[in-house]
């Protein structure tokens, strides 16, 4: 049976059309389980009614009119129970409805199973049989099963086919499809595909006699990418730094690798044609990486076959495609690659769209770095029918509107009319302070770790970095980074800023931060080895990163070190000693260091209930309210399909904020708070309020949550946060914020672009 599931399910998901794809659901449940018929009935939450859209045994000339009302029939029962209704005599059930179009009066045995996506029941299946017929517990059971895994191939079948309309009628799309944010923002513009370059899996095993000139096209083909690849990372050159250009060093590296080419030649060797040794030996790289669990590791995967796919294009003809890229492009693709994504001008380039992906992508992570708005894991999206068409992206909600409506159109205008309005408004507040309206100061730092985060606004507005992710420049590599190269890089951040303060946050590894060279492979990764815990298993990583930061701080006197990840005090005291341990080699080596202040970060609730005994260890405490929300609240954090209870607005965080400041109070200890929380006017205000010293985010806050620090008085803040930490739930604290925010003319502060 299990089979039988597995191959309805991979059909219905190649299907082309929801006609035929609700086709193949029909023909294959009546075969599978031995009914007189088998049909689906979609719902029309418009106009109310469960819709018969396909059949297999009842007439074919009903599909399409055939509507029943909502909660009429039995076909409206199982709908409004979402439950499945097993009747072996229909027609004596009380809620039994003749439909004479369909000719089922001498049906009796009846199974309807709802289709169920996010709470909602898209539609029916229903299976029918002529004799009574009571059907059995393995049928119910298969249909159910069925059904449970059918709404999503359904919604996507469903687009591929509306897009497909859209392409031939010019017509409108009056939904839109659900990803999850990767890069804020909105963008409007024209889908450009970013398709395979090659079709590397449709490539046949041949044999070849000429294995020298084999082995010379595919040596050309080699090197004509290596051309390309240094064109495109000459083209980020001006957008990305050092670190985030390794990316392309890493694919070069992996192309002059002996496992890609000397296996390719020695199977070219062996008789095969060079595009057959190609794919066999890009399949062989790529599967390693395509079991794993990690999401990063995985990416590993697509970044090998891309490169396949480019030689592929090589050995196929002399020219690389040139497409015309539209003013305002919007990359689509399955996985959009960060090759994919250097080959636009970047003056064209108006948003991107990834079927696949989070947030924590290579793509993602370019995205956000050259201010790009991205939504990621559009799943529902028939990327191969979206050529040409019309699309607003929505960074902020991870939406995407493809040929939207005039209405849609003019909502987005008007938000990003409001965004440069709001720009505009915040403009004059450059340079001012960010205080209370009684005076009291409140500063703000910038989050950073990507370049784009530090330039010009950040630099200049920010009173220094209170968060700088030293991950990425460790991401980005084939390997770790040395003691020379972490100096060069933080010596950057620390000069810059100097002297207001910057807190360089040690190794967060782990959890959705692995790195490529560094493997992890856990079932729970966010409860597993991260953050300090590898820090501690490996303190010769952590001692490297800590001697790098004391020698990048030589001359000045504004580093501070943060501890990620850190639940017990027994962590705190063990890397406290190897923070001597690095003052102290260093010292003997004849460095002129200073002693840093050293600081832990509260992102897991054991941190806040002990945060008593971390304050009195360390110099200052800074809240991850992005890990504490996920932990307080049980949310993977980057999951869609719970992404709806992920709110760092949950009083139950709230109140965890106020224990966490109480108990850094008793020592005199600063707190600060550099999750993305901090970053929310709605929330600055309540922490604020709640006796939080200094507030770090990304450039793009500073200004908003200027504004509202500057708009309430420091007893006011104290009142709302009072009357918010006594609230039941997320959204009730922010519909409460959001009308005091209008009250005192703070309303373009709220919304998709205010609030990110
Ligand atoms: C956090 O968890 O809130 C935080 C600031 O760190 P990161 O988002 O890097 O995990
Ligand atoms: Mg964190």
């Amino acid at each position: 049976m299990l089979e039988v599931l597995h191959r309805i399910v991979q059909e219905v998901s190649a299907a082309t059309s929801l006609e035929a794809a609700l086709k193949v659901i029909v023909t294959r449940v009546k075969g599978a389980i031995g009914a007189d018929v088998c049909s689906i009935y979609l719902t029309n939450f418009e106009e109310r009614t469960h819709v018969l859209m396909a059949t297999d045994g009842l007439r074919q000339e009903a599909v399409g009119k055939v509507r029943l009302p909502l909660g009429r029939g039995l076909v409206g029962l199982v709908a409004e129970r979402a439950e499945p209704v097993n009747e072996a005599d229909a027609p004596s059930h009380p809620r039994y409805l003749r439909i004479s179009d369909t000719g089922e009066q001498q049906y009796h045995g009846f199974l309807g199973v709802p289709i169920i996506q996010n709470r909602r029941v898209l539609g029916v299946v229903v299976a029918r049989q002529v004799e009574p017929r009571q059907f059995g517990d393995a049928e119910v059971t298969f249909l159910f099963t069925l059904a449970a895994q059918l709404a999503g191939a359904i919604t996507f079948a469903q687009a591929s086919g509306e897009l497909t309309g859209l392409q031939q009628a010019g017509e409108t799309f009056n939904r839109f499809l659900q990803g999850r944010p990767g890069s804020p923002g909105v963008g409007i513009g024209t889908i450009v595909v970013a398709y395979r370059l090659a079709d590397l899996d449709a490539v046949p095993d041949r044999k070849t006699d000429d294995v020298a000139g084999e082995s010379d096209a595919f040596r050309a083909a080699v090197a004509a990418v290596e051309d390309d690849l240094r064109r495109l990372k000459g083209h980020l050159s001006e957008d990305l730094p050092a670190e985030d250009r390794a990316l392309f060093d890493a694919l070069l590296l992996m192309l002059g690798s002996d496992t890609l080419v000397t296996r390719t030649i020695a199977l070219i060797e062996q008789g095969s044609w060079a595009a057959g040794a190609l794919r066999r030996t890009i399949e062989e790289h790529a599967k390693v990486f395509d079991v794993m669990e990690d999401v990063y590791l995985r990416e590993r995967a697509s970044d090998i076959r891309d490169l396949g796919r480019r030689i592929l294009m090589h050995l196929q003809s002399d020219a690389p495609r040139t497409v015309d890229y539209p003013p305002h492009t919007i990359l689509v693709g399955e996985e959009v690659s960060a090759m994919q994504l250097a080959e636009v001008p970047k003056d064209r380039l108006a948003g991107i769209v990834s079927a696949s992906g989070s947030s924590s992508s290579h793509v993602a992570i370019f995205a956000r770095a050259i201010g790009v708005p991205a939504v990621m894991g559009v799943t529902d999206l028939p990327v191969a029918r979206a050529e040409g068409l019309e699309a607003i992206i929505d960074g902020y909600r991870g939406r995407v509107h493809v040929s939207p409506a005039a209405t849609v159109r003019e909502e987005y205008r008007r938000l990003a009319l409001e965004e440069q309005a709001l720009s505009r408004e915040l403009e004059p507040l450059r340079g001012l302070p960010a205080e209370t309206t009684d005076g009291v100061h409140v500063p703000l730092y910038l989050n950073t770790g990507l370049v784009n985060e530090m330039l010009h606004l950040g630099a200049e507005e920010a009173e220094g970095v209170g968060l700088y992710r030293t991950e990425m420049p460790f991401m980005v590599r084939d390997r770790f980074p040395g003691e020379s190269v972490q100096v060069a890089n933080y010596r950057n951040v620390i000069k810059t800023f100097a002297p207001r303060p910057v807190v360089l946050r040690t190794l967060d590894i782990g959890g959705d931060k692995p790195l490529p060279y560094f493997p992890v492979s856990e079932s729970n990764p966010f409860l597993g080895w991260r953050g300090v815990r590898i820090s501690l298993s490996h303190p010769e990583i952590f001692l490297t990163q800590v001697r790098a930061m004391l020698r990048a701080a030589i001359g000045f006197q504004n580093l501070r070190i943060l501890l990620p990840m850190v639940s017990t005090v027994a962590e705190v005291e063990e890397l406290q000693q190897l923070i001597q341990r690095a003052h102290d080699e260093l010292i003997e080596e004849g460095f002129a260091i200073s002693k840093p202040s050293v600081g832990v970060m509260v992102e897991v609730p054991s941190a806040v209930y002990l945060a008593e005994e971390l304050a009195r260890r360390v110099e200052f405490l800074s809240i991850g309210t992005n890990d504490l929300t996920q932990y307080i609240l049980a949310v993977d954090r980057n999951n869609p399909h719970v992404a709806d209870l992920y709110d760092d607005m949950h009083p139950a965080v709230l109140r965890a904020l106020q224990q966490v400041v109480d108990g850094a109070r008793l020592y005199h200890r600063s707190v600060s708070v550099c999750g993305e929380l901090a970053g929310n006017p709605l929330a600055a205000v309540l922490l604020v309020g709640m006796g939080v010293e200094s507030l770090s985010m990304s450039a793009g806050s500073l200004l908003k949550v200027k504004w509202a620090v500057r708009s309430f008085s420091r007893s006011r803040a104290r009142q709302l946060l009072q009357v918010a930490l006594r609230m039941e739930d997320a959204r009730q604290v922010r519909r409460f914020m959001e009308g005091v925010f209008a009250e005192v003319g703070l309303g373009g502060l709220v919304g998709p672009a205010g609030t990110h």
